[in-house]
């Protein structure tokens, strides 16, 4: 009998399917803007030095025995003062419920799972676009998933109105997934007096709030004012919801390292919550990996090596900035005629260029350029060394 026989092939992941395009393509030529991962002006990976510094302090002295089923405490209490502020009241008053989670993928479906769990009839509202494994996430946890409207094919920029209207729109108490900073894939993030409007909305609308924040310090340089979005709602009293990743500001990608946090009424609900995001982590890992956690807690818990961190994770954003400018530039001297200021516009990894699927496909049979074909190019990926080349390809399939 044929057990598996049945099994077709899965649909390729929209993301990674387009490095395995990149690989297998021989041209010299070839340029990857399609994967979220940094590259430096060389497009060599790149580990931080607060990162290797950190890894000469554990080396030889970390024993090998399991975490705790929550995870590092080091390492969360590290992660809440990032996203929460350093003087916290919610923290100090242990409101907070947090668990580390293998980074912001597993953070985001160890909230889906409990969502699931505790509140069986909620919904959740995703941005339109959003990173598409979102919607995988949340599907998998088999909590219903509504769209609210974000991004204007137009302007290429927030599409507020209609934003605004879909908050108002959705049933009291939804749930709401939101990109703490530097959405993905658009690079569009609301102002801070946008955000102010947003969470007085959520008030009135009693929504919860659920903030992942892949990005804290890439989109401007500073990982506190990349928080401003969060903060704005702490002040505004809401309970929240908080997935954070150290892949992209600390090049911790394959290391998994992250944090789920909820913030609670009172420490009381916050031990029970926390003791059943525990719950749900056990059948399907036991508990999280250690050396990740521990490179963190090492870098955060050191006013050197954090002070280190920070002018990494600027040189990182503003090498980004800088190619934005870069890219811009070139395509206004080749004289395209049309409007490229979104490039600049946006921020953190990603611009959402408006270039069609179609116009994608000239450019990696033509060019080979990979890219998602949503027209989403990774700044990361550009250089001083093909900046020019991509300008002229964009500008050869978009005239
Ligand atoms: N959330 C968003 C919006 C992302 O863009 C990403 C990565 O691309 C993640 C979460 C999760 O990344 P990781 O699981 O590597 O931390």
């Amino acid at each position: 009998a044929s057990w598996f026989g049945h099994v077709e092939p899965a649909a390729k992941d929209p993301i990674l399917g387009v490095t395995e395009a990149f690989l297998a393509d021989p041209s010299p030529d070839k340029v990857n803007v399609g994967v979220g991962a940094y590259r430096d002006d060389n497009g060599k990976p790149v580990v931080l030095e607060c990162v290797r510094e950190a890894e000469r302090r554990i080396a030889g002295h970390l024993n090998m025995e399991y975490l705790p089923m929550g995870g590092s405490i080091n390492m969360i209490a590290e992660s809440l003062k990032l996203a929460y502020g350093e003087d916290s009241e919610f923290i100090k008053d242990k409101k907070i419920a947090a668990v580390q989670a293998l980074s912001g993928t597993g953070a985001c479906r160890l909230f889906a799972d409990f969502q699931k769990r505790f509140l069986p009839d909620s919904q959740i509202y995703i941005p339109i676009p959003t990173w598409s494994n979102h919607h995988n996430i949340w599907r998998d946890a088999c909590v219903p998933q509504r769209t609210f409207r974000y991004y204007h094919p137009e302007t290429r920029g927030l599409d507020f109105a209609s934003l605004m209207d879909d908050i108002k729109n959705a049933p009291n108490g939804s749930f709401f997934l939101l990109h703490a900073c530097a959405h993905n894939p658009t690079g569009v993030d609301p102002s801070e007096e946008q955000w102010r409007e947003i969470s007085h909305q959520f008030k009135v609308k009693n929504h919860f709030p659920f903030f992942d924040m892949a990005y804290q310090g890439f989109a401007s340089g500073d990982p506190e004012k990349d928080a401003k979005a969060i903060r704005i709602f702490l002040e505004d009293g809401h309970l929240i919801g908080c997935a954070q990743s150290y892949a992209k500001n600390m090049g911790l990608y394959g290391q998994r390292v992250g944090c789920l946090s909820i913030l609670c009424e009172d420490e009381l609900q916050a031990v029970a919550v926390k003791s059943q995001l525990q719950q749900i982590a056990r059948p399907m890992y036991s508990n999280p990996p250690v050396h990740g956690a521990l490179i963190v807690s090492t870098i955060l818990g050191d006013p050197e090596l954090k002070s280190l961190w920070l002018r990494e994770v600027k040189g990182m954003a503003d090498r980004i900035i800088g190619m934005r400018k870069a890219l811009r530039d070139n395509l206004e001297k080749l004289g395209s005629p049309l409007s490229w200021e979104h490039v600049t516009n946006q921020i953190g990894m990603f611009c959402y260029s408006g270039m069609t699927p179609e116009q994608v496909d000239r450019l990696t049979n033509e060019f080979h350029i990979y890219m998602t074909r949503n027209g989403r190019i990774s700044m990361a990926g550009v250089t001083t060394g093909n900046v020019g080349y991509l300008a002229n390809a964009i500008h050869e399939v978009t005239k």
